[in-house]
Formats: C-alpha cells, structure tokens, sequence
C-alpha cells in the first residue's frame, strides 16, 4: 500500500539516512524504534516531506512522490494523502480546538465553514473532546491538545498518518490517553507510523516493528517475534535494556 524507498539525507557532512526503505502494508501501525540519534524523527520528517530528502521515494496506491521535491499540484495531493502528528502538538493558539481541525478543509480543500464545523464536530468526539471545540489550546491539557492534533490529522481522511513520538511531551499519566486514542485508530484499521519509546505500546499496538540504529533499519518484523525472538544481538540488548 505505501513504500519508502532509498530515503537518504544529510545534514551537513553528517549522513543520517543512509538508503532507508519501508514497506506497509493497509492498516499496519508500524512502530519504528531505536536509540536516540538514530535517524528515526529524520526519517519520519522526510516521509512526511517537513524535511526534503537528498534522495527518496514514497509510492502510495499507485503514485511515487519524489522526496527531494514534490511539485506544486502534487504537493497539495500529498497533504491531503499523508497526516502528520508532532511531538509538540503544534496547534495555533489563535485558533480553538474546532479551528485547528478545520483550518485544513476550508483553506486546502476550500470546504464550507458549516461542513468543516459538521466534520471538525465529529472528529473531536472521537478523540473525546466533544466539549471543548471552543478552548483554545492554552486551555488545554498537553494531552487534549495532542488529541486535538489527531483529530486534525485525520480530518482530510489520509491514507496513512505519521506519528513523531507523540507522548514524549507530556507527563506519564497523559501518555495513556493519548496512545488509547492511537490504539483505537489501530483497532479501525488505520495504517499508521509511529516514532516512539513506548515500549509497551509496541508490543501490544503495532504490528510491525522496526529498529533504527546510524540511519539504519538494523531488523524488522512483525511485533510477536521482534520481542520475542530478536535476531540481532544489537536488538536483543535494546530491547532488554528498554524494558
Ligand atoms: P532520532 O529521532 O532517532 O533521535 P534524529 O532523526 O532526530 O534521531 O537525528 C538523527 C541525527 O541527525 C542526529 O545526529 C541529529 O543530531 C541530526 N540532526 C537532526 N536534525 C538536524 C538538523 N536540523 N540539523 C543538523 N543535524 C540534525
């Protein structure tokens, strides 16, 4: 369903992706892993085309975007194909809730306030904050506001959303509710990518794991046998000293 292919960036001098390739398939939460430094967040920004690439491919259905330069037309296809959640929310404070996650359908796809609101509405509830579209987000927990930024991912319904470890900012009991809300986006069958430390999530929420070590993927598989039979050394020793 989606394929990156040979992503390769540096920064400077610096190599941090060397040739990473990735294939998910329809409703697959890929959990990608490893040490910090390791080129996971590069890799994710560049997939989401926030970094350009050196070089690189995302193929999705059956179009291939050129990750050094997507063009003008199809860089507005791109966005409304591919979501991106951050670790710092990135909401606009000048907005409410309800006007983060609509600002995308009235100025990208120009859909009708009433419309939007009609959708906006809806994806709240499903993240639980039917009652607060009217906050802003100063007056939000960092939890809500990154249920709020989910909500916004999901709104121009993309094919596939990227997660930048999105409990990292928060305190450890908002972490919870964040990943149930992710967790149930798995259970629906959205295909997903996610950046993360959890652990437990990985085990228990992705279905495949991947483990980044120098701007490498050192092993990859399904979430059963990443833990329970690690091939590599360089994997077992991560995993044992995560957990
Ligand atoms: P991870 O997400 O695994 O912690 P990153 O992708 O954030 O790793 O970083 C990989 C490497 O790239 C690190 O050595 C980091 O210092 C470097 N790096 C990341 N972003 C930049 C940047 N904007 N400019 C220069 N170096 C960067």
């Amino acid at each position: 369903m989606l394929e990156l292919k040979n992503v390769h960036k540096k920064f400077g001098e610096t190599t941090v992706l060397k040739d990473v390739s990735l294939k998910v398939d329809k409703g697959d939460v890929v959990a990608i892993l490893g040490p910090s430094g390791s080129g996971k967040t590069t890799f994710l920004r560049c997939a989401g085309y926030l970094n350009r690439a050196d070089s690189g491919k995302l193929i999705i259905g059956d179009e291939e975007y050129d990750l050094k330069k997507i063009k003008g037309k199809d860089l507005l296809r791109y966005r409304s194909r591919v979501g991106f959640v951050f670790q710092s929310f990135n909401l606009y404070g000048n907005k409410t809730a309800l006007g983060n996650v609509t600002l995308g359908l009235k100025v990208a796809q120009k859909m009708k306030k009433e419309d939007a609101d009609k959708i906006g509405r809806k994806l709240l509830e499903k993240v639980g904050l039917s009652d607060r579209a009217d906050f802003y987000p100063s007056k939000l927990s960092g939890g809500q506001q990154q249920r709020v930024a989910i909500a916004r991912a999901l709104a121009t319904n993309p094919e596939v959303i990227f997660f930048d470890e999105p409990t990292s900012a928060l305190d450890p009991e908002l972490t919870g509710e964040v990943l149930n809300v992710i967790k149930e986006l798995a259970d629906e069958g959205v295909t997903m990518i996610v950046v993360t430390h959890e652990m437990e999530f990985a085990r228990k929420v992705a279905t495949k794991v991947v483990f980044m070590e120098n701007g490498e993927i050192v092993e990859e598989n399904n979430s059963k046998d990443f833990f329970e039979h690690p091939q590599k050394e360089r994997t077992r020793e991560f995993i044992y000293k995560s957990s």
